[in-house]
């Protein structure tokens, strides 16, 4: 899809300023035969920043933080009520701040992804909001550490952090189109209750996992639609012992890891399991319903997410399907609640204390980038001239991952949105082969991304340049000051 077809309605401001807004051109909004409302154009109210972050999810919070701590006077717009995006509502885990050394021996224990991603944690840290690394015991080929964390306290650690850093928050805010100037983006459309309003910049980064802005502002892309959707649920007045026993009696465990739960160490954060191994009823209705076996907690009564995956026919950017999946979805949430209360001791009394406020997915549109990482690019561990960051952790493992137990790098190019200027991408937006995906698309490789592309978002903007013009060795001094570890 192109800027034309995304972008219908282009309105002229009076600032003499083109905007992308789009009109109807989600699939699912389509007109009644001989029905239309000729939208007219209005004057906004605007505001001046140096750099606009949209999304305030795994990789926006992170974006944001870098951005600021640079200096920028810098916006977040972000929907929801709160930070975090999929990292609070979708997954398990953040993977992975170390590279998998215990898969590969010999290889030397190091940390690979610090910096902003690490400082979280060590915040969270602070309030028992995250298990820490804590070391896989069992199914380390997987990952050499699983890092839990409690979803509503990161939430609240983040929102601190962005205020400490004197972010300008916009929640419960919609970004909804985009402002042009040729191939420079100018501003952004938000809308909250507040009204309709623009947000103009220097620079700008797309953390909206969807690629809406991205899309707005005339980025090509492509929506593979090759991920199943989920709901991820937060279970209370559950038994983590009772479950790992359940696994263990049955030879079905999978992955263990032990940190600190409930304030002590050593403690059971993370299971997983062979569903064929286990009684034939629990393992057909969990298959029936996509609920995956893993999870992690930092509590001893909470599992912290249990997965309800869904298939969609078409990709989530189209509104009707995604309505129908979220109903099928919340179904399903229903019934594995049904299956843990039947089938697991200790989960008799279980129920569901959180729930996504909508569907999480793992890749809408993938927005074209001036490189794209290859799945080779991942496997063999290869690094760039322009290397932002050090990832080592491939979600198919232990069949696919990185040669040796090493890093492969992202390079800058590969968060810089094609044919624009002054606009980047960071997290589950970019890469378009789903093996290397699944090692990009990752919490804590969106978090490193996040840091490099919102630190060189304000570098651009102090500097008045577009996002290529910025000279690399300055990037790599302002990412190395800021404690993010490179291999290359
Ligand atoms: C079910 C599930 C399980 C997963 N499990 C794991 C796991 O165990 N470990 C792991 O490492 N990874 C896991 N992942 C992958 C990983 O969590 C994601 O790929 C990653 O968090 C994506 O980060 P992001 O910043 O790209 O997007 P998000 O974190 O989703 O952030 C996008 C943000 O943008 C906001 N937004 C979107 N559109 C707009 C708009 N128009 N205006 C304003 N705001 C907007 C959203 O509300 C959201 O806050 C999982 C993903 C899913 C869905």
């Amino acid at each position: 899809m192109n800027r034309r077809q995304f972008s219908k309605g282009v309105v002229v401001l009076a600032m003499g300023v083109r905007t992308g807004i789009a009109e109807g051109a989600a699939a699912g909004a389509t007109d009644q035969p001989g029905t239309h409302y000729e939208e007219p154009a209005r004057k906004l109210p605007a505001r001046e920043f140096d750099v606009v972050v949209a999304g305030a999810g795994t990789a926006g919070v992170v974006a944001a933080l870098a951005s600021a701590r640079q200096g920028a006077r810098t916006v977040l717009v972000e929907r929801k009520g709160y930070p975090g995006g999929t990292v609070v509502e979708g997954g398990t885990a953040l993977h992975s701040f170390y590279n998998l050394w215990k898969a590969f021996p010999g290889v030397a224990k190091r940390q690979v992804v610090r910096g902003i991603p690490q400082e979280i944690i060590e915040r969270l840290a602070k309030v028992g909001g995250t298990s820490g690394h804590a070391e896989m015991t069992k199914g380390f080929d997987y990952d050499s550490v699983c890092t839990a964390i409690d979803t509503e306290l990161y939430k609240l650690v983040t929102f601190e952090m962005l205020a400490e850093a004197g972010v300008f928050v916009c929640v419960n805010t919609f970004l909804a189109g985009a402002i042009l100037d040729g191939p420079r983006l100018r501003g952004i459309i938000a809308e909250s209750r507040a009204g309709r309003e623009a947000f103009l910049a220097k620079s700008f980064v797309d953390c909206t996992a969807y690629g809406d802005l991205a899309a707005h502002a005339g980025a090509d892309y492509t929506e593979p639609n090759d991920y199943p959707v989920a709901n991820s649920i937060g279970v209370a007045n559950v038994d983590v012992e009772g479950y790992h026993e359940f696994l263990r009696s049955h030879g079905a465990l999978t992955q263990v890891a032990e940190g600190r739960r409930s304030g002590k160490d050593g403690r059971i954060v993370r299971l997983d399991a062979d569903a064929g191994r286990l009684p034939k009823a629990f393992a057909d209705g969990a298959g029936k319903i996509g609920m995956s076996l893993v999870t992690t907690t930092v509590h001893d009564n909470y599992f912290m997410f249990i997965k309800l995956n869904f298939k969609m026919r078409v990709s989530p950017t189209d509104r009707d399907e995604s309505a129908k999946a979220e109903l099928e979805l919340r179904r399903r949430q229903a019934a594995a609640i049904d299956l843990l209360r039947e089938h697991v001791p200790g989960c008799e009394k279980a129920f569901i204390a959180r729930t996504s406020p909508s569907l999480c997915i793992r890749r809408g549109r993938r927005i074209v980038c001036d490189y794209d990482i290859t799945h080779e690019d991942v496997v063999e561990a290869r690094h760039f001239p322009d290397d932002v960051l050090a990832y080592g952790f491939h979600d198919l493992a232990p069949r696919l991952q990185v040669r040796g137990g090493g890093t492969y790098g992202v390079p800058f190019r590969a968060l810089c949105v094609a044919k624009t200027e002054n606009l980047l991408a960071a997290g589950m937006l970019i890469t378009s082969d789903h093996r290397a995906h699944m090692s990009t698309r990752n919490t804590v490789c969106c978090m490193g991304q996040g840091q490099a592309a919102g630190t060189a978002a304000a570098l651009s903007a102090a500097r008045n340049c577009g996002s290529r013009e910025l000279p690399y060795a300055d990037l790599r001094k302002a990412l190395e000051a800021a404690g993010v570890h490179f291999e290359a």
